[in-house]
């Protein structure tokens, strides 16, 4: 058991690759908490992981809105007495050709993934520093961490912005023993992908199963998607990683998509 009875906050983990990483910690003995705008979905996945024998909490949180995350963590904190791991993985993708980006739809996104990396890291360190234990935060960065593609300016940008956030935390966080990385997938097949998809195919002219072979998969050294357990092993390795040794980094998990 890598994470017996620490307290895991996973953002975004009703759905899609948080809700592997959940499931992950839940069978290393982590206390798992979802915490999801989709308030009922968070409900009904922690209600999974009790179903296995694990400790999980469901909690509705839009991670823009500092009050609802402030709440969130209160709750978990009084409930279980701290917090040991974070992973900030809610996101949303939008796509669209730079120069008709709606302003709206870049704030929004760049809201959901870096207001929301920020926000539930400083609500979540005074109880890492504060216990004595440390911690490990980690951030779902993506390729699009490390380089470009047409369409995905809010994305790309965002994505690079948070090794930037994970780096000052490493740095901050170590004499607290707190330690900060971001994992890199590639594709994986989940409802953010799967919505891009027909949009893709639509904004570049071509077909869907292109998309798939031409856009999304072209570069990976095997023509396979990145899977949910490919990355949940990842942050598990990161989650239970004893020292500040593995701290500051972003690890790849791409199937050679992007290689460095
Ligand atoms: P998903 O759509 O399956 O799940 C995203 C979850 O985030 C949903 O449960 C949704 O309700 C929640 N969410 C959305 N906005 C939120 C908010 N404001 N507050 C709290 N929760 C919110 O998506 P996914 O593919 O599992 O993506 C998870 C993370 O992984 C994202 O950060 C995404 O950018 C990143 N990522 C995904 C891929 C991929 O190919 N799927 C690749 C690289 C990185």
């Amino acid at each position: 058991m890598k994470l017996q009875d620490k307290v895991c906050i996973i953002t975004g983990a009703a759905s899609g690759i948080g809700k592997e990483i959940a499931m992950t910690f839940a069978r290393e003995g982590g206390r798992i908490v979802i915490a999801d705008v989709n308030g009922d979905a968070a409900k009904a996945t922690a209600a999974e992981i009790k179903a296995t024998g694990a400790a999980a909490m469901g909690i509705a949180m839009n991670v823009m809105d500092e009050d609802q995350v402030n709440a969130g963590v209160g709750e978990v904190v009084r409930a279980w007495g701290g917090v040991d791991v974070l992973v900030s993985n809610a996101g949303i993708q939008i796509i669209h050709p730079l120069e008709e980006f709606p302003f709206a739809d870049w704030k929004r996104l760049l809201a959901i993934h870096l207001d929301g990396a920020f926000l539930t890291t400083k609500a979540c360190l005074p109880h890492m520093y504060g216990s004595g234990r440390g911690g490990s935060v980690i951030y779902m960065g993506s390729v699009h961490s490390k380089e470009a593609s047409p369409l995905k300016a809010a994305y790309v940008t965002a994505k690079h912005g948070l090794i930037g956030l994970a780096e000052v935390v490493a740095k901050e966080g170590a004499h607290h023993g707190v330690r900060a990385n971001v994992i890199c997938p590639g594709f994986v097949r989940t409802p953010l992908v799967d919505k891009q998809i027909p949009e893709q195919a639509k904004a570049l002219g071509i077909s869907e199963a292109d998309v798939v072979k031409n856009v999304m998969l072209k570069d990976t050294v095997d023509g396979e998607f990145t899977t949910t357990q490919d990355v949940a092993e990842v942050a598990l390795l990161f989650a239970s990683f004893p020292s500040n040794a593995l701290t500051g980094q972003s690890l790849v998990v791409s199937h050679g998509w992007f290689m460095q």
